[in-house]
C-alpha cells in the first residue's frame, strides 16, 4: 500500500496501522464542546462582532451561542509554518478568542512558497511577529498570545495548560511526540497534521474522548535517516494549506461540539490522484502514555528518543568554530553527507562528499586519527552520520550544527541557500 509510506513508521508500526484499519468497531466519541461552560456563559458579543460573524450566526449549528463558544475558546498552534499558517489564519478569522502560537524561527525566502502567514516584506523577521501582524489585521477582536521559544520538555506542559485544544503544525518527530504526550497528560485534544510532497494526513488524537494517541500508532519513532523532512523531500506549497485548513475545521467542530470529529479516524489526501481516504484507528491498550498500564507520566528527552540533531550524545561544532579551525589551518577533514545534487547547488570549500547512505561502505577509507567534522543541509542527516561513524569506532567526530545553512547565514553569505 503505497500511501502508507506517508505514515513514516517502521514495518512494525505499519502493521499496527493495517491491523487497526481492519477493525471496524471503532467507538464513535460522544461529542460535546470542549470549552468550559462557565467561560462561555461569561462571554458576550459586541455589535461589531455580531456583524463580523454574521455568516456564522445565521447557521443553526452555530448561532450566537456557538460564536460565544469560539470567543471563549483558547487554541494553541504549535508552529507558524506551513500547517500553522492556514490553521491560524482561519481560526483567527472564525473568532477563536485566544490564539496562541509557538515558534522561534525567522521568516526566510524558502518559506514563502507555502507559509502564507508571512510575506516578502517579513523576510528576516521573527515568524511570530510577522504572524501577529497578519492575524491582527484579519481580526483585531481576538487575543493573540506569542510563545517565542522552542516547544520543549521544560516548557510544554506549562504552555499547553492555558489552552483547550492544540493544533500540531510541527515538522519533526521530537516535537510531535512531545505535543502528543503533553496533550494526553493534560487530557486535551491534539489536532494532528502532516505533509509530504503531494500527500498529507490529519486526525484528532484524544484518548480521553475515545480515540488513540500518536504513540498508539507509532510507539517508536522511525530511524532519523529513513524519513526525509520537507527541506529534503520537498512539498507542494498548497498541500499544507489543505491539511492546515482541515485541522482548523476539526478544531472549530471540537469547540462548537458539532459534527463527527476526526477521532479514531485518519484522513489521508493524495493531491496527484485527488483522493481522500479514511483509515480507522484504534487505541493500543499497551500504549506507554494512554494505555492501561502507562509507563510514561511526564515529558521525556525527545531529542534522544527520536535521535534528533540535539541528541546530547552527538558532539556538535558551531560554524564559527569550524571557521576558526580553517583560519588556524588546524588538521581536520570536513565530510559533506548530502546528495550530489545538493553539492552542485552549494558547497563549503574543502568538503568531501559522501552521501549519508554511502557512509557505512566508505567509513573504512576515512582516517581514524583525524578530526572529522560532518555537515549536511541543516544538521539532521549529519547527526545520523556521526552516530554511524561512532558505531564504526570513530571517536573524534563532530556534527556541524545548523549545517551549510548556518554556514551561509553566519560565515559565508556567498554560499547559496536552498
Ligand atoms: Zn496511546
Amino acid at each position: 500500500m503505497h500511501w502508507l509510506r506517508l505514515l513514516c513508521g517502521s514495518d512494525r508500526n505499519r502493521r499496527r496501522m493495517l491491523l487497526s484499519g481492519s477493525r471496524a468497531n471503532v467507538r464513535r466519541a460522544m461529542h460535546k464542546s470542549i470549552v468550559a461552560e462557565e467561560r462561555v456563559s461569561d462571554t458576550g458579543l459586541t455589535r461589531q462582532e455580531l456583524q463580523r460573524y454574521s455568516r456564522h450566526l445565521i447557521m443553526p449549528e452555530v448561532t450566537a451561542e456557538g460564536q460565544k463558544r469560539l470567543k471563549a475558546s483558547r487554541v494553541l498552534c504549535i508552529g507558524a509554518g506551513g500547517l500553522g499558517s492556514p490553521a491560524a489564519l482561519y481560526l483567527a478569522a472564525a473568532g477563536v478568542g485566544r490564539l496562541g502560537l509557538v515558534d522561534f524561527d525567522r521568516v526566510d525566502l524558502t518559506n514563502l512558497q507555502r507559509q502564507i502567514l508571512h510575506g516578502t516584506k517579513d523576510i528576516g523577521r521573527g515568524k511570530l511577529e510577522s504572524a501577529r501582524d497578519r492575524l491582527r489585521d484579519i481580526n483585531p477582536e481576538i487575543v493573540i498570545k506569542l510563545h517565542e521559544c522552542r516547544f520543549s520538555s521544560e516548557n510544554a506542559e506549562q504552555i499547553v495548560a492555558d489552552y483547550d485544544v492544540i493544533v500540531d503544525g510541527s515538522d519533526n518527530f521530537a516535537t510531535r511526540y512531545l505535543s502528543n504526550d503533553v496533550c494526553v497528560f493534560a487530557q486535551k485534544p491534539n489536532v494532528y497534521g502532516s505533509v509530504f510532497r503531494f500527500e498529507g494526513q490529519t486526525t484528532v488524537f484524544a484518548p480521553h474522548l475515545g480515540g488513540p494517541c500518536y504513540r498508539c500508532l507509532f510507539p517508536e519513532p522511525p530511524p532519523p535517516e529513513s524519513v526525509p523532512n520537507c527541506a529534503q523531500a520537498g512539498v507542494l506549497g498548497v498541500l499544507p494549506g489543505i491539511i492546515g485548513m482541515l485541522q482548523s475545521i476539526e478544531t472549530i467542530k471540537l469547540i462548537l461540539g458539532i459534527g463527527d470529529p476526526l477521532i479514531a479516524r485518519l484522513l489521508h489526501f493524495d493531491a496527484l490522484k485527488v483522493q481522500f481516504r479514511e483509515l480507522k484507528l484504534r487505541r493500543d491498550l499497551q500504549c506507554p502514555v494512554c494505555g492501561e498500564n502507562p509507563t510514561i507520566f511526564g515529558p521525556i528527552d525527545y531529542d534522544q528518543f527520536c535521535g534528533g540533531p540535539n541528541d546530547a550524545s552527538i558532539p556538535g561544532m558551531s560554524v564559527q568554530e569550524l571557521k576558526r579551525k580553517m583560519d588556524a589551518r588546524d588538521a581536520f577533514e570536513l565530510i559533506d553527507v548530502r546528495e550530489p545534487f545538493e553539492f552542485e547547488i552549494a558547497r563549503i570549500d574543502g568538503a568531501k562528499l559522501i552521501p549519508l547512505g554511502e557512509i557505512p561502505e566508505h567509513a573504512n577509507e576515512l582516517d581514524r586519527e583525524q578530526t572529522l567534522i560532518v555537515h549536511c543541509h541543516s544538521g539532521r542527516r549529519s547527526a545520523q552520520a556521526v552516530r554511524l561513524l561512532k558505531q564504526h569506532g570513530f571517536t573524534n567526530v563532530y556534527n556541524l550544527e545548523g549545517g551549510i545553512d548556518a554556514w551561509s547565514d553566519f560565515i559565508d553569505p556567498s554560499v547559496p541557500k536552498y
